[in-house]
């Protein structure tokens, strides 16, 4: 090549560039409408651009025209393709059936003309170009229809924009941006055929154009701004590099030029694929995301309505338990044969458990339901200890185990006596459960602002890791087991947040198992 023509070599890398982009995307679903329609457009701006390149090589006027008239006929069919994909791509072919027909008829009349001098009239030198074409009348009017197709098409585009959401908007964006470039860069041809002195300087957008619109119906599901402009750009730079590689003067440097843009290209593709990469793992992790929400705020309307079933369900077995408790403490008075009152008091213990059990369900329902009530009265909490432990004496006897509690008066507690009266039955109980022998010891402190009850067993104790744990709820000790199966690990859960409730703390300790343990409950004097 003597000379190096930008024009001729961008046109050569226009019709390579739209064939391939064409032909991939036809492959890609063969069947769609807007992927085959799309190939047509492709195909014409390939026909335009394999012209314009032989058109630039020309060196006799005669070969100039042939190629202008061949050019013509490839840029004739731009806007009606365009229109006949944009139609396809909204899904809309079926409406426009009669326009889309009368419109290739329209074009493939001003085809007639383009072998005519109608259409070309003749070819003259301008502005550095050794042959240009000018028009005839045919072609002005041709000019005009091309304009409003290319008109048309936006509008179109831009009212779907507006109607549609999401991905399709982006996609239908995309698509407008892209007949804005390849119409502005086609256009850049017109104004040397008028003798206004402005080059084709835009060229290189039709690739672009092509680009934008493949990458729309490709990637819709990954229409993602950091893809596209890393594709757009390293787009052009390779474009660049390959028109580059015309422009040597020694072999030695074409080869430069080759190697440097097939590096490029290398180096593009692998780009491409990191960001790809990137934007996938990213998308999949968001809709995890939200699938992970969406189980969560159904899990939480479940917790609610299990809360919800827990405490209706409790609520109406309190009062037949109530009932049972009285009649059978009534028949165990009542009873003068030890058997029989052997078997009443199981009934007694027996019912005494359930009823805590639903007590202690209630009250998680309610905690869990935001609805726990307190309702703080002076109270003297010496007898409230004493009640707990004469409700719980016989449960003691029971097991032949030993209760001491040596009642002292205390400071007066603003506390909720009800609340605090639970708290205690389910720490001595717990006492008692897991004491298989020895003795259980209450004792009270005043210390400088607060009062401490501490309970204390000789039974299986816990480890470390089960003191720091037994305040969670349905957490229950490695060890209990054996001992008592039966248990839910929901006592010391409420217990704990009764406490947390009157501003105080409870907590365990232990010097391992098998060693026993010591429960505190302190309350502040003043809350
Ligand atoms: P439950 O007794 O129904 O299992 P709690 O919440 O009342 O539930 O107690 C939780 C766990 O704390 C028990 O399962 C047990 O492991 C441990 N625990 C409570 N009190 C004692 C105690 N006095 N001695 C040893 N372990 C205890």
């Amino acid at each position: 090549m003597d000379t190096f023509n930008v024009y001729a070599l961008i046109a050569l890398a226009n019709a390579i560039g739209s064939f391939a982009i064409g032909l991939f995307v036809f492959l890609q679903n063969r069947k769609n409408r807007a992927h085959q329609t799309f190939f047509l457009l492709t195909l014409s701006v390939t026909i335009w651009s394999v012209a314009y390149y032989g058109w630039q090589m020309s060196n006799f006027p005669q070969e100039a025209y042939f190629w202008c008239r061949y050019l013509m006929a490839g840029a004739i069919f731009i806007p009606v393709t365009y229109l006949h994909f944009i139609f396809s791509f909204l899904g809309e072919n079926h409406k426009y059936r009669r326009q889309i027909f009368l419109s290739y008829l329209i074009f493939f009349g001003f085809l007639i003309f383009d072998f005519t001098p109608y259409f070309i009239n003749r070819i003259e030198p301008a502005l550095g170009f050794k042959y240009w074409p000018k028009p005839g009348p045919v072609f002005n009017i041709f000019l005009f229809v091309w304009l409003s197709y290319a008109f048309y098409g936006a509008y179109l585009l831009a009212k779907a924009y507006r109607r549609h959401k999401g991905a399709k908007k982006v996609q239908i964006g995309y698509l407008l941006a892209g007949i804005l470039l390849g119409y502005i860069g086609g256009s850049t041809n017109y104004f040397l055929w008028y003798n206004i002195p402005v080059a084709p300087i835009a060229n290189a957008f039709v690739i672009l154009q092509l680009l934008a619109i493949a990458l729309a119906i490709l990637r819709h599901h990954l229409l993602n701004i950091k893809i596209i402009t890393t594709e757009l750009l390293v787009g052009l730079i390779n474009f660049v590099l390959f028109i580059n590689i015309f422009s040597y003067e020694t072999s030695a440097q074409l080869i430069t030029n080759i190697a440097i843009f097939l590096l490029t290209v290398l180096f593009s593709v692998q780009l491409i694929k990191s960001v790809l990469k990137e934007v996938e793992s990213r998308e999949k992790s968001q809709k995890l995301a939200k699938k992970l929400r969406q189980a969560n705020r159904k899990l939480k309307k479940l917790d609610k309505t299990k809360s919800e079933f827990v405490s209706i369900a409790s609520h109406q077995l309190r009062t037949p338990l109530t009932a049972i408790k009285g009649y059978a403490a009534m028949l165990i008075d009542d009873s003068k044969n030890p058997e029989e009152k052997q078997a009443l008091r199981q009934i007694y213990f027996s019912n005494e458990r359930l009823i805590k059990l639903v007590n202690d369900l209630l009250n998680l329902s309610r905690i869990e339901r935001g609805k726990m009530q307190f309702h703080f009265v002076e109270t003297q909490l010496s007898d409230i200890i004493s009640s707990v432990i004469s409700e719980l004496k016989m449960l003691v006897r029971k097991k032949g185990l030993k209760l001491t509690y040596h009642k002292v008066d205390l400071p007066i507690l603003k506390i909720d006596p009800t609340k605090i009266k639970e708290v205690l039955v389910n720490i001595i109980d717990n006492a008692i459960k897991y004491t298989p022998k020895g003795k259980i010891t209450v004792k009270t402190f005043v210390d400088e602002d607060s009062v401490i009850v501490a309970i204390s067993d000789t039974g299986i104790g816990m480890s470390k890791d089960d003191v720091k744990a037994i305040y969670q709820k349905f957490q229950r000790g490695r060890a209990v087991s054996q001992v008592y199966p039966n248990g839910t690990g929901i006592g010391l859960y409420i217990a704990n947040k009764i406490i947390q409730a009157h501003n105080g703390r409870l907590w365990a300790e232990s010097d391992g198992l098998g060693r026993g343990s010591t429960f505190y409950i302190k309350l502040p004097l003043s809350s």
